[in-house]
C-alpha cells in the first residue's frame, strides 16, 4: 500500500492510502473530512463514491458538512436549549431557530491531530481533538479520539471514543454523502436501499423530533425490503413534505448490517453500527459551491447515513440518549463495508 501525506495550506493536510487492489481512501486533518473513497464497480471502473468539492477553499467553508466528523452533538437540538443537572445551557442557534451539528464551530471545523499507523493490509488514521469547557456553551472539557481503520478488503471501521470531566452531551457522527454511481454521475434516487428500521421519529414543521414514533408500515419510510430511493421521495406524505425528501431519524434494530444500499453498476455498501438511529438525508438542499465534477447545486446527488443517538427535539425529548456522565466512556462504532456484484 502507498500512503501519501500532502500539505494543502499552511495547516491543512490530506492523508491518502491506496492499496494494491486500487481501494483508495483520503481524509483531511480539517474536520476529519473524507474526500475520497474509490472502489471498483462490477466492470472494474474505479471511481470516487463520496460527494466532495473541487477546491480546498470550499472544504474550509463546507456549508453542507461534506464528509466531516460531526459533534459534540449531531443534528438539531430544539431551540438550542439543553438542561444538565438542572442547569440550563443556551447553545448557538446556527440552524435557526435550532442548534445544529455541534454549533457555529463544531468538530467539523477543527484541525485534528492525525496519527498514521500502518498494519497488515490495513492502516489506522487515529484522529484526536478536544473541545474545552463552555466551548459552544457545552459543559465539560471533552477529549475525543476518532479512529478510521481502513482495511484492504474494502472496509472502514470508525470508532469514536470520548471522555469528559463534567456531565455533558455527546452524539457524534460522520456526514459523508455517498453516491455509488461514482464520480457524482447520477442522482441517488436511482439507487436501492434496505433498512432494518420499523419506526422513524416524527419531526415537526421545523425538522426537530416531536417525541412521537411513527410506524413505517405503508409509508414512504418503509425500506425493510429493498426499495428504490426515488420511489416515494416526492410523495405527498406530510413528513416527506416537511423534509422536502428524506431528512429523518430512523430507529434501528439492534443487529448488524442495518443499512444496505446498491447501485445498478454492482457497487453496494453495508453499514453496521452500535447506534440507536440513523438520520438519512437525501441532499434536498445542495449548496452552490463547485463539486469535483465541476458542477454545482446537484440536488439529490448524495445521501448521508448519520448513525447516531436521536436528535434532541421538542421538550428536550431524547436528551438522555446523548448524556455522557463525567469520566464515563463514550463509544460509537460504525463500519462501512463496500462490495460489488
Ligand atoms: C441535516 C439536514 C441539513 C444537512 C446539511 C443534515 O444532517 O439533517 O437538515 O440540511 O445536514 O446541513
Amino acid at each position: 500500500m502507498d500512503i501519501i501525506e500532502k500539505l494543502l495550506t499552511d495547516n491543512i493536510k490530506s492523508f491518502n492510502v491506496k492499496f494494491d487492489n486500487e481501494f483508495e481512501f483520503e481524509i483531511l486533518n480539517l474536520g476529519g473530512i473524507i474526500t475520497k473513497i474509490i472502489t471498483p464497480d462490477s466492470n472494474g471502473n474505479l471511481e470516487n463514491i463520496v460527494v466532495g468539492y473541487k477546491d480546498i477553499e470550499s472544504y474550509i467553508k463546507n456549508p453542507s458538512y461534506f464528509g466531516a466528523i460531526i459533534g459534540r452533538t449531531s443534528g438539531r437540538i430544539c431551540e438550542g436549549k439543553i438542561k444538565i443537572d438542572e442547569v440550563e445551557y443556551n447553545l448557538s442557534k446556527n440552524y435557526n431557530p435550532h442548534n445544529g451539528h455541534g454549533g457555529s464551530s463544531g468538530f467539523d471545523k477543527k484541525i485534528w491531530n492525525v496519527e498514521v499507523i500502518e498494519g497488515n493490509d490495513k492502516v489506522d488514521f487515529k484522529l484526536t481533538s478536544k473541545s474545552l469547557d463552555v466551548e459552544e456553551n457545552f459543559s465539560g472539557n471533552l477529549d475525543l479520539i476518532v479512529n478510521f481503520e481502513v482495511k484492504k478488503d474494502f472496509e472502514i471501521i470508525q470508532t469514536y471514543f470520548a471522555k469528559s470531566d463534567k456531565n455533558t452531551l455527546v452524539n457524534m457522527t460522520n456526514h459523508t454523502y455517498f453516491n455509488l454511481s461514482g464520480n457524482i454521475k447520477e442522482e441517488i434516487t436511482n439507487e436501492n436501499l434496505r433498512l432494518k428500521s420499523d419506526y422513524i421519529l416524527e419531526i415537526d414543521e421545523t425538522c426537530v423530533p416531536t417525541g412521537e414514533k411513527l410506524d413505517v408500515n405503508n409509508t414512504p419510510f418503509d425500506f425493510r425490503n429493498l426499495k428504490n430511493i426515488g420511489k416515494d421521495i416526492d410523495s405527498l406524505h406530510p413528513q416527506i413534505e416537511i423534509g422536502c425528501g428524506y431528512d429523518h431519524p430512523f430507529l434501528l434494530s439492534e443487529d448488524k448490517n442495518q443499512v444496505y444500499i446498491e447501485d445498478k453498476n454492482g457497487r453496494n455498501l453495508t453499514i453496521s453500527t452500535n447506534q440507536e438511529a440513523v438520520v438519512i438525508y437525501s441532499m434536498n438542499f445542495p449548496d452552490d459551491l463547485v463539486l469535483y465534477n465541476g458542477k454545482t447545486k446537484q440536488r439529490r446527488f448524495g445521501i448521508c447515513f448519520e448513525t447516531q443517538s436521536p436528535p434532541i427535539g421538542r421538550n428536550m425529548c431524547f436528551l438522555e440518549n446523548s448524556m455522557l456522565k463525567k469520566d464515563e466512556k463514550y463509544l460509537q462504532e460504525t463500519t462501512y463495508k463496500f462490495s460489488r456484484k
